[in-house]
């Protein structure tokens, strides 16, 4: 997928400089349905079912988009790499809700054998807890962002000051632990809302999904999950995987550490070679 004119130049500002916020087409669609709906009821009063519909319409319309995580309804949303890092035959690994002490090591050595690169959307409070492995990973060679501060299952529902302190803290931990501060921000679940886009902007963040993901946070059969992650798969796919909350295979094992070596055998099989978000976008 080809990427936006000024894609590439705005992901690549420094993290901590902020960026102008842009509010997307639904945005704007709100702001005037709500003042509008409310004008013609003032106006033509016997119209107010119509403006109750038009309000209704539009909740539904932002509550849906913050629903599915590889929506751009709410604002940008990086769900592939862009087409440079495609034709470098790039994809990137994205590991998620660690660091986890029983599970991150051995994800490191697995990707140090395959001289392959992750981006790890930590747990600030994790991160807090574990700071020897947040060194780690950085000393490997991969990069740390930001999958906010608690993860709480609720994410999608919070107000736009609890978002700001739930990810600046994340982004102080972070970059304390890691020596830079993270470029990139995925929401608990993918789930957001409105008031997410604006606080990103303001930190210089980015929002970032996936192309595919294993769902193995739920799946502990390490074939599922490969097969997810493996269907179409192309330069420039961003895949999503778990080391913290991650299922168990039959074995007993965390499922990524069953399902890591054979995607790295599929992707050098394929001629791919997978890097950090920030190396594709540079
Ligand atoms: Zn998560």
């Amino acid at each position: 997928m080809p990427a936006a004119p000024g894609y590439n130049r705005a992901y690549m500002k420094t993290p901590t400089s902020g960026r102008p916020w842009r509010p997307s087409s639904l945005i704007v669609a709100a702001w005037v349905v709500h003042p509008g709906a409310l004008a013609a009821w003032l106006v033509w009063p016997d119209s107010w079912p119509w403006g109750l519909a038009a309000l209704v319409a539009c909740h539904i319309a932002l509550t849906g988009a913050g629903l599915w995580p590889r929506s751009r309804l709410l604002g940008p949303n990086l769900t592939r790499l862009p087409a440079a890092a495609a034709e470098r035959g790039e994809v990137a690994l994205t590991i998620d809700d660690g660091p986890e002490p029983s599970v991150t090591p051995a994800v490191l050595d697995l990707l140090d054998r395959y001289a392959a690169r992750a981006s790890f959307f930590c747990i600030g409070e994790r991160a807090a807890a574990h700071p020897a492995l947040i060194a780690e990973i950085v000393r490997r060679g991969h990069t740390v962002e930001n999958h906010s501060h608690g993860h709480r299952h609720h994410f999608s529902l919070f107000g736009p000051a609890r978002i700001r302190r739930d990810l600046e803290q994340a982004q102080r931990v972070i970059a304390g632990l890691a020596g830079s501060a993270p470029h990139f921000f995925r929401a608990p679940a993918g789930l957001r809302n409105p008031f997410l886009e604006p606080v990103l902007a303001h930190l210089g963040l980015h929002l970032a999904s996936w192309t595919r993901r294993g769902f193995d946070t739920r799946e502990g059969d390490p074939d599922k999950v490969l097969t997810r992650l493996t269907r179409d798969l192309a330069a420039g796919d961003i895949l999503l995987l778990h080391d913290g909350h991650g299922a168990r295979s039959p074995n007993g094992r965390p499922v990524i550490l069953d399902v890591l070596p054979v995607l790295l055998d599929s992707l050098r099989a394929a001629g791919l070679h997978s890097v950090t978000l920030r190396q594709a976008l540079q």
